[in-house]
């Protein structure tokens, strides 16, 4: 099946964006059925909000991400999403760090 590059407004900001062949391919080979809605630089904003890195006031409090101990190597869960290169600690190390500083 030939695909064919797609003129589609996104239902954000109203703008008219390409739905690339490429990308109809792409979205195929996925499975996805839908067209996307939004344009691709709305669709990088809602992603930036979903993950809570375009600063405060988005990211719900409760939101924890799974992350494995690098003192005691115990699976836990951190309030903010771990970076590589960025230790995370479970409560108890945690703890036991900053009472041995
Ligand atoms: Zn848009
Ligand atoms: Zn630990």
């Amino acid at each position: 099946m030939d695909f064919e590059d797609k003129s589609l407004q996104c239902s954000d900001c109203g703008a008219t964006f390409t739905f690339s062949a490429e990308e109809q391919e792409f979205f195929q080979t996925k499975g996805y059925t839908n067209e996307p809605k939004r344009c691709p630089a709305c669709r990088e904003a809602r992603k930036a909000q979903r993950y809570g890195n375009s600063g405060s006031g988005y990211r719900s409090p409760r939101q924890m991400f799974p992350a494995v101990c690098a003192e005691c190597g115990k699976e836990t869960e951190v309030p903010f999403e771990p970076r590589e290169g960025r230790p995370v600690y479970c409560s108890d190390c945690y703890r036991k760090i900053n009472l041995s500083r």
